[in-house]
C-alpha cells in the first residue's frame, strides 16, 4: 500500500511538472500562436495517418486524385470524419471489385466470359506480337449438345458444361486465357505457342474431355476444336477468331470429335482425330 502510494505520488508529481512546463511554454509563445501550432500539428498528423491508411488499404483502382481529395479534406477537419469516409470508400472499392469480377465471369462455369476473353486475349496478343511470337486460339465446341439436353435434361447439360470448363482449366497454364464464348463453346488463347503446341494441347483436351465421367450423362461428351495461329507478329484478334471458327466448322463437317487447324490466311493445314495423327503434322 505504502509503495503504491509512493508511485502514485511520483506520477502525479510528474504530471504536475509537465503541466507547469506546458503552461510556461504557452505563456512564453502566446496563447493564439500555441493554438495555431497545436491545430496545425493535429491537421498534419491526421492527414498523414489517413493518407498512410489509404495507401495500405485502398485498391489501386480507387487511388485517384479525387478520392485523396475527398477523403483528406474532411480528414484534416476531424480524424473521426476521415475514418468514417475512409471506411465507406473502402466498402465502395470492395463492391466495385466484386462487380468487376462478376462482369467478367460466366456464372454457370465460373470461368471468364466473352468480355473477359476479348480484353485479356487482346493484351496477350499485343504482348506476343511485340515479342515477335506466334499465338494460337482454340475454339472448342461440344458435339451434339442439343441432343444431350433433349435426352438427359438441361441440368445434365449444365453439368457437362461445368465439367468441360473444369477439365480445360486443369490443362491450362497461367499464361493461357480460357473463357466460355457462349452456349457450349469455349475459347482458349495461347500466347507464344506454335501450331504444333496448340494442336498437342487441343488433342490432350479432346481426349481428357472424352474420358470424363459426368453425372447423368452416361456416354460422356466429345468436342470438336478449331485452331488458328497468328504467324509471328500478328495481333488481329478478330481475324484469329474468324479463322478458329472456320476451322471448328471444318472439324464438325469432317465428322466431329476432331481438330482442324491453320492460319487466318490459309485453308486448314490439318484435320485430325487421333493422337497418333499429331506426329504426322
Ligand atoms: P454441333 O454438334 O453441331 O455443335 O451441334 P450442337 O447440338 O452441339 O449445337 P447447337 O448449336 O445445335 O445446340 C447448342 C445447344 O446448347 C442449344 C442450347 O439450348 C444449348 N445451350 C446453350 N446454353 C446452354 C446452357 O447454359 N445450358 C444448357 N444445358 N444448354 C445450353
Ligand atoms: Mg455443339
Ligand atoms: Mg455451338
Amino acid at each position: 500500500m505504502w509503495i503504491e502510494g509512493r508511485v502514485g505520488m511520483q506520477i502525479s508529481g510528474r504530471v504536475r511538472q509537465i503541466g507547469h512546463a506546458l503552461t510556461a511554454w504557452l505563456l512564453h509563445i502566446g496563447l493564439a500562436r500555441a493554438v495555431l501550432v497545436i491545430a496545425a500539428f493535429s491537421v498534419l498528423s491526421s492527414v498523414l495517418i489517413t493518407g498512410l491508411c489509404i495507401h495500405l488499404t485502398m485498391p489501386d483502382t480507387l487511388l485517384e486524385e479525387w478520392i485523396y481529395f475527398a477523403i483528406l479534406t474532411p480528414a484534416s477537419i476531424s480524424p473521426v470524419v476521415g475514418a468514417v469516409i475512409m471506411s465507406l470508400a473502402y466498402r465502395l472499392a470492395q463492391a466495385q471489385k466484386v462487380l468487376a469480377r462478376l462482369a467478367h465471369t460466366d456464372p454457370l462455369t465460373g470461368v471468364g466470359n466473352r468480355r473477359h476473353f476479348m480484353e485479356s486475349a487482346a493484351s496477350s496478343l499485343d504482348r506476343a506480337s511485340r515479342d515477335g511470337m506466334e499465338a494460337a486460339l482454340l475454339m472448342l465446341d461440344i458435339d451434339h449438345f442439343k441432343h444431350l439436353n433433349d435426352l438427359h435434361g438441361h441440368a445434365a447439360g449444365d453439368s457437362a458444361l461445368i465439367e468441360v470448363a473444369r477439365c480445360c482449366s486443369r490443362h491450362l497454364s497461367i499464361t493461357h486465357t480460357l473463357a466460355r464464348w457462349g452456349g457450349e463453346e469455349f475459347c482458349i488463347l495461347m500466347p507464344a505457342a506454335s501450331i504444333r503446341e496448340a494442336s498437342a494441347l487441343a488433342d490432350r483436351l479432346r481426349m481428357a474431355i472424352a474420358a470424363m465421367i459426368i453425372a447423368d450423362v452416361p456416354k460422356g461428351v466429345s468436342v470438336s476444336i478449331g485452331i488458328a495461329v497468328t504467324g509471328s507478329g500478328g495481333r488481329d484478334l478478330d481475324a484469329l477468331l474468324r479463322a478458329a471458327d472456320r476451322h471448328l466448322y471444318q472439324a464438325k463437317a469432317a465428322g466431329r470429335d476432331r481438330i482442324s487447324s491453320g492460319t487466318p490466311a490459309r485453308a486448314p493445314v490439318a484435320v485430325f482425330r487421333y493422337e497418333n495423327d499429331l506426329a504426322s503434322h
